[in-house]
């Protein structure tokens, strides 16, 4: 695994897969849901050989999602076209022929529990296969597809042995750490466990490929010093390359102090070790920062993934919005007209709506999606917007939501990648100070902008103040 941060991209669906390949050069690695890899592995394996096996530098995992099948089982099925009925979703069901004892019970519509995995036996051979799924998934794939003709220049034998063909790590299994649940602290020791468990099977059966453990915590953990130094002490001292993290819920913009402070002290506590974000937006790509250094990656999905609820698994309906760079944020079409305008990117009594040259390129966003949109008018903005619609009954009554055109979703999701790469890029090559400037400035630029009242920009000045934090706290050690 490199040293240098990294960014990932959350595998969304087979439909993007045309996107994930347009969009490689920004970023590192793609993670894929396990049910999706498990779903549709054909589809991701010969992706990972077509796009991947010759940038060793570029490459995937799983996230194995076993906490599932912890709670909320319900919302693993939909309603079958067919009969009407609520069945468990398809891909979920794969998971479970995989998985196997004791996740399989939630077809009899049973939760695990804790007792689930009382017996040494059952807690290692479960780890065995859900690392094994992770390791084997691609190269199982080529065997059965016979996918081996993209690389058919390698001798057979040697096929397995070959890094690209397998994650870049093994996450082990892992499940939901809610203060609230009567059953959180045995939960933390079997995710403990699990790991234990994961770095010895890894060195026995996967080639000592590194072991990941993923820490999935609600929110209300954050705020409680003392949920803090409890997970902190049962993770930190632990046999394994790294954490990756995922606060259920946590929008950096919408976080607060509190919030934001304690997942600061989770990570410095955790700090030992490699550790990812696994859904983050840029306050934690500024935690990535040299200086700061208390993050070595964040991942994020295409459209929607900067915070994520752990229920429902994997679900989410995209919407296209435009991410406004200066001030790190995803807004609805509108609320960025506004915002253009006030700041004159955007003068309507202009002809074409003035020149982006002007401003815009200047000030808001130069990336080559832009330039390709906009080219000297700025009244081409309206290619960012969404205007179809569609219907959907609700109280019995029909509502009408928009609905992005492919184009639409094209130049937003285009524009919004290759702004992320471009925060990536400046926070790995300028100085944090020149960083947080910049918040600066932009706080007392749009914070002046009151037209539009629920649109606030308070936390570009919460981020500053917590990050000079962290930089004055480590200088006074
Ligand atoms: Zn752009």
């Amino acid at each position: 695994m490199k040293d240098t941060v990294l960014h990932m991209l959350r595998y969304g669906t087979v439909a993007e897969t045309k996107h994930f390949e347009n969009a490689i050069s920004s970023y590192d690695y793609l993670c894929i849901n396990a049910n999706n890899a498990a779903h549709v592995s054909y589809a991701i394996s010969k992706f990972v050989i077509e796009k991947f096996f010759s940038k060793p530098e570029k490459g995937f995992i799983i996230d194995p999602l076993t906490y599932a099948f912890q709670d909320n089982i319900n919302l693993l099925k939909s309603k079958s076209i067919t009969s009407g009925e609520m069945k468990i979703k398809k891909s979920i069901e794969k998971l479970i022929d995989i998985y196997d004892y004791p996740i399989n019970k939630v077809r009899k519509d049973t939760p695990i529990f804790t007792s689930d995995f009382s017996s040494d036996q059952i807690l290692n051979e479960f780890c065995m296969r859900v690392l094994k799924f992770q390791y084997n998934i691609v190269y199982d794939s080529i065997k059965s597809n016979e996918l081996d003709k993209y690389i058919e220049y390698v001798m057979s034998d040697e096929i397995f042995n070959l890094p690209q063909l397998h994650p870049k790590f093994l996450i082990a299994p892992y499940f939901y750490l809610d203060p609230q649940d009567p059953n959180y602290i045995e939960w933390l020791s079997i995710n403990i466990k699990f790991i234990e468990v994961a770095y010895r099977q890894s060195k026995q059966l996967f080639n000592g490929i590194d072991i990941f453990g993923q820490i999935v915590i609600n929110k209300n953990v954050l705020k409680n010093p003392g949920c803090i130094k409890k997970i902190i002490d049962a993770y930190k001292n632990i046999n394994c390359k790294g954490f990756t993290i995922w606060v259920d819920d946590l929008i950096e913009q919408e976080a607060t102090i509190d919030e934001l402070n304690g997942f600061v002290n989770l990570l410095k506590g955790l700090r030992t070790k490699t550790i990812f974000n696994m859904y983050g937006g840029y306050f934690s790509v500024l935690l990535t920062h040299k200086d700061i250094s208390l993050l070595n990656g964040v991942s994020h999905g295409m459209e929607y993934g900067e915070s994520r609820k752990v229920y429902p698994v994997g679900g989410g309906i995209p919407v296209s919005k435009y991410y406004y760079l200066p001030i790190h944020q995803r807004l609805d079409f509108t609320k960025a007209f506004y915002l253009l305008k006030y700041v004159n990117a955007i003068d309507t009594s202009k002809e074409n709506w003035g020149d982006p040259r002007t401003y815009y390129y200047g000030n808001i966003c130069r990336c080559s999606q832009c330039k390709k949109i906009l080219k000297s008018e700025m009244s081409n903005f309206v290619e960012f917007e969404s205007k179809e619609f569609y219907e959907i009954k609700r109280n019995n009554q029909i509502q009408r939501r928009k609905k992005a055109s492919s184009n639409t979703k094209e130049n937003c999701l285009y524009h919004y990648l290759l702004c992320k790469k471009m925060e990536f890029y400046r926070v790995h090559s300028k100085p944090l100070d020149e960083l947080l400037n910049d918040l600066n400035i932009n706080y007392d630029i749009y914070s002046k902008y009151v037209e539009l009242q629920d649109l606030e920009f308070n936390y570009l000045d919460k981020w500053v103040n917590i990050l000079r934090k962290v930089i004055g706290d480590d200088k006074s050690c």
